[in-house]
């Protein structure tokens, strides 16, 4: 069973890297910034809440973003498996998906985590370009589309995102330590985790992650 989480800093690889995974390993990728991004372009109450949060470079409640994730990956598609990406993001996340996982029958198998030091990952935010419509992430100097300006995946026009700056990454990146970062060793503990270097290049990336999803399959 892979149920996956997926860790890294703000520009790591954890988006180039989901859509791969997904395809070929035919589990869906949940990433809780999509559900947020989703809801803030909805015009609900809460979606506008929400896009207060998120366009500071803040994280949404504990509370809030565990209940969706519950509801997400209740669902029959996440039955064989899953790849979250962006959750748990805090510790109380992580005790809570602990007991809310268990509950539905989906606990955590394999905890990846990209590593990659702050120049780099200010130099990759600053050129990133994301598709809006299926995810996919591209980079304007070392990942660029085969076609200028348009998604591989589904051909639509691609965009800058508004959080994709130094300052709000700055913001990211402090959350990122401050909260995120302590969930290594809670991961390492359960001995779930498994390190992988960002700065190695995507296509080794990618070699060294089959290596380690095929032998969980
Ligand atoms: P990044 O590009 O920084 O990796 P994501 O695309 O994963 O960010 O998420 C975008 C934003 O959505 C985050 O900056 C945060 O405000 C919010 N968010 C996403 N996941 C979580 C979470 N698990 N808990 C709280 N807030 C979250
Ligand atoms: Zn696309």
């Amino acid at each position: 069973m892979l149920n996956i989480i997926l860790m890294g800093p703000p520009g790591a690889g954890k988006g180039t890297h989901a859509v791969w995974i997904e395809r070929d390993y035919k589990i869906p990728h949940i990433s809780t910034g999509d559900m947020f991004r989703e809801a803030m372009s909805s015009g609900s109450e809460l979606g506008s809440k929400i896009k207060e949060i998120v366009n500071r470079g803040d994280l949404v409640s504990d509370e809030l973003t565990c209940a969706l994730v519950k509801e997400r990956l209740s669902r029959d598609d996440c039955a064989r498996g899953y790849l979250l990406d962006g959750f748990p993001r805090t510790i109380p996340q992580a005790e809570s998906w602990e007991k809310i996982a268990k509950d539905i029958h989906r606990e955590v198998s394999l905890v990846i985590n990209i590593s990659c030091p702050d120049e780099e990952l200010v130099k990759r935010i600053s050129t990133r370009r994301v598709c809006p419509k299926c995810g996919a992430s591209y980079n304007v100097v070392s990942m660029k589309p085969k076609k200028e300006g348009i998604c591989d995946i589904c051909g639509t026009p691609l965009i800058q995102r508004k959080v994709d700056n130094e300052a709000s990454l700055k913001i990211r990146l402090a959350n990122y330590y401050k909260s995120t970062a302590p969930l290594l060793s809670f991961y390492k503990k359960r001995g779930t985790l498994h390190d992988f270097d960002g700065m190695a290049g995507a296509e080794q990336l990618k070699v060294e992650l089959n290596a380690l999803l095929a032998s969980h399959k």
